[in-house]
């Protein structure tokens, strides 16, 4: 069933999914591989469709598929598509520009974080409304994480229990080493969708603030104070063959 947008809600969310590898069918990129046989493009937008703010979805696909894409998500939700550009923020910036101006709340979303619950979409939005300029969904670090660098490996560095030839073997030879242990609490991992008052991430954009790999980060970089809340499990970015099956298994309950 088509999914109806809220025409009173305040939040548009767009969704890149330009990049060159873009092609429909078997064997494409990430945002059209399949999930229980439909493309995770699909997956995200029918969550997008279903959180209750939502006014409008703008999904920015590679020129030539732009007609694809849009037969693709007619049955999902009344989607606007548009072109993207060369890079991942000209096509968040192409997608900006089809915003009308009287809604206020932008977030922008990665179509690989398919099982995205509305309940996110939702909390992201809510603390944009409530009067934070830009807003991030964040989980703990539980991994120990350690800064390396390369180094050259020395006979001593086999250590003197070192087997008889392998501190031979290994002299020389360039491998990563730990320079020190980075203190986890104080680190986040970032999700998305992330959320902006719309002035401030076209603000962003219209400065040309550099290459980021995240929205956030531009809208850091001019300043803004950028805020987090809690992420969700769901939101897992699908990109490796295990990530699928973990997303398989999720989705009776996603
Ligand atoms: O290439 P990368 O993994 O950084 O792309 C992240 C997202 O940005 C992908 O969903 C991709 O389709 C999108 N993208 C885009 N326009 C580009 C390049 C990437 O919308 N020119």
């Amino acid at each position: 069933m088509t999914a109806q947008l809220n025409a009173r809600g305040d939040v548009a969310v767009l969704v890149p999914a330009a990049g060159a590898g873009l092609r429909l069918g078997p064997g494409g990129p990430k945002a059209l591989r399949l999930l229980a046989g439909e493309p995770l493009l699909v997956h995200a937008v029918r969550r997008i469709a279903a959180a209750p703010s939502v006014r409008l979805i703008v999904v920015a696909a590679p020129a030539a598929e732009v007609e694809a894409v849009r037969d693709l998500l007619a049955p999902i939700a009344a989607v606007t598509v548009v072109a993207g550009g060369a890079e991942r923020q000209h096509s968040v910036a192409a997608a900006l520009a089809v915003v009308p101006p009287e809604v206020g709340i932008v977030l922008v979303h990665d179509a690989a974080r398919a099982l995205t619950p509305p309940e996110l979409i939702e909390s992201v939005a809510a603390a944009v409304r409530s009067g934070r300029p830009a807003v991030i969904p964040v989980l703990p670090v539980v991994d120990t994480i350690k800064e390396v660098a390369l180094d050259v490996l020395v006979d001593a560095a086999a250590g003197p229990e070192a087997a008889d030839g392998v501190a031979g073997q290994l002299d020389g030879a360039r491998v990563e080493v730990v320079v020190g242990t980075i203190d986890r609490s104080v680190l986040r991992s970032v999700q998305t969708p992330q959320g902006f008052r719309r002035e401030v991430l076209a603000a962003a954009h219209a400065a040309g603030l550099g290459a980021h790999t995240d929205d956030a980060g531009m809208v850091e970089r001019a300043g803004v104070p950028v805020s987090c809340v809690p992420g969700s499990e769901l939101a897992m970015k699908i990109t490796r063959p295990l990530d699928l099956v973990i997303a398989e298994a999720l989705l009776p309950v996603a």
